[in-house]
């Protein structure tokens, strides 16, 4: 008889948003994917009962290589300070840096899974003067390392495998699990920076509801206008890696579908991009941040073209919160324009 897949989740320098998100799973929900995908969970702050000594057992039993650990996910940033100790963040009720109770439990694991951008990265704990040394587990932002170094391989020869978000979208987390319960996720199935391809295979700007007005650079001018936000407000969507429009949060929706724009949040560095999220860093009128793989000279091109022949439909409607002027069947309006028409 084979045993369940034991899992262990640890938080550590982050806000819990990605749990709460995960805690949001649809279709089906989080137990039952898990129970689906035969995963047992050792310890989640969250979904477990046990908690002060009974959890710090558990914990123990994992660390020390009594229990064996197939999956170890942590959530939230590794606080390495002051100066390089991580005691800014003990495990509670001990004295034991949880720096290093992370690091004890991840060599003991077959899959360690970075869960959201902080634990990827050092995401948002990381910003700014970052007094508390936050980390990521593989990663100090872009630079390869982390707690655990670049050389680190998991028990099953991976490096930490990076579900980025901020938050991530539950699917993200329960897929990968999913196709690590069933022994078929291995090295090819993440990208550069050590993300599953399953979600970072697109872009944001694929499925957006606002493609139109982006073919025909048909702009928002203010967060709750339809156009396109590219131009004014700071959209990444076109170089952000990510499913977000294909596969949709809480059922329905994402970032765009809030008005808001992309700030490419499941990659390193995206909590300092050195400009407001909503703002478009531009040269001479010209946005920056240019879309994946497009030379600077056809962007300007195709860009002034598509603005010269901009339907009035959308040009009327991108800087408006509603639809001012709807879509017209050209048939019928030229039906109904033939001389002599509703005459007898
Ligand atoms: S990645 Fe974002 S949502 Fe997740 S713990 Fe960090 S700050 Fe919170
Ligand atoms: S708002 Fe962003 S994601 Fe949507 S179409 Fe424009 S650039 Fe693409």
């Amino acid at each position: 008889m084979t045993r369940p897949v034991r899992l262990l989740w640890l938080q550590s320098g982050g806000c819990g948003g990605c749990t709460l998100s995960l805690l949001g799973a649809q279709g089906p929900d989080l137990v039952s994917a898990l129970e689906l995908a035969g995963v047992e969970i050792v310890w989640h702050p969250s979904l477990s009962a046990a908690s002060g000594r009974e959890a710090r057992a558990r914990i123990e039993a994992v660390a020390s290589g009594e229990e064996p650990l197939d999956i170890f996910c942590l959530e939230g940033s590794v606080m390495t300070g002051p100066d390089g100790t991580g005691l800014f963040h003990r495990m509670a009720g001990t004295d034991e840096a949880m720096m290093r109770v992370i690091e004890r439990v991840a060599v003991r694991a077959d899959y360690v899974l970075a869960v959201g951008s902080c634990a990827a990265f050092g995401g948002i704990t990381a910003a700014g003067g970052n007094e508390v040394g936050a980390v990521g587990l593989a990663y100090d932002g872009r630079q390869a390392g982390g707690l655990l170094g670049p050389e680190f391989r998991s028990g099953k020869g991976l490096p930490v495998i990076n579900i980025a978000g901020c938050p991530i979208h539950p699917d993200w987390f329960t897929q990968t699990v999913q196709q690590i319960a069933a022994g078929v996720f291995d090295e090819r199935d993440i990208d550069e920076w050590q993300r599953p391809l399953a979600y970072t295979g697109h872009l944001v700007h694929h499925g957006c509801a606002r493609n139109e007005f982006y073919e025909f650079k048909a702009s928002a001018e203010n967060l709750c206008d339809m156009g396109c936000m590219m131009e004014h407000l700071g959209c990444k969507g076109t170089q952000a890696r990510a499913d977000c429009n294909i596969r949709a949060w809480n059922g329905s929706g994402s970032c765009l579908d809030g008005n808001y724009p992309c700030i490419n949040c499941t990659a390193p560095g995206f909590e300092e991009p050195g400009h407001e999220f909503t703002q478009t860093p531009k040269i001479s009128g010209i946005p920056v941040g240019l879309p994946t793989d497009m030379p600077k000279a056809w962007f300007v091109a195709l860009a002034s073209l598509s603005k010269a022949a901009t339907p009035a439909r959308l040009k009327d409607n991108a800087a408006r919160d509603r639809m001012v002027t709807l879509p017209r069947d050209k048939a019928r309006d030229a039906a109904a324009a033939k001389p002599g028409k509703g005459k007898r």
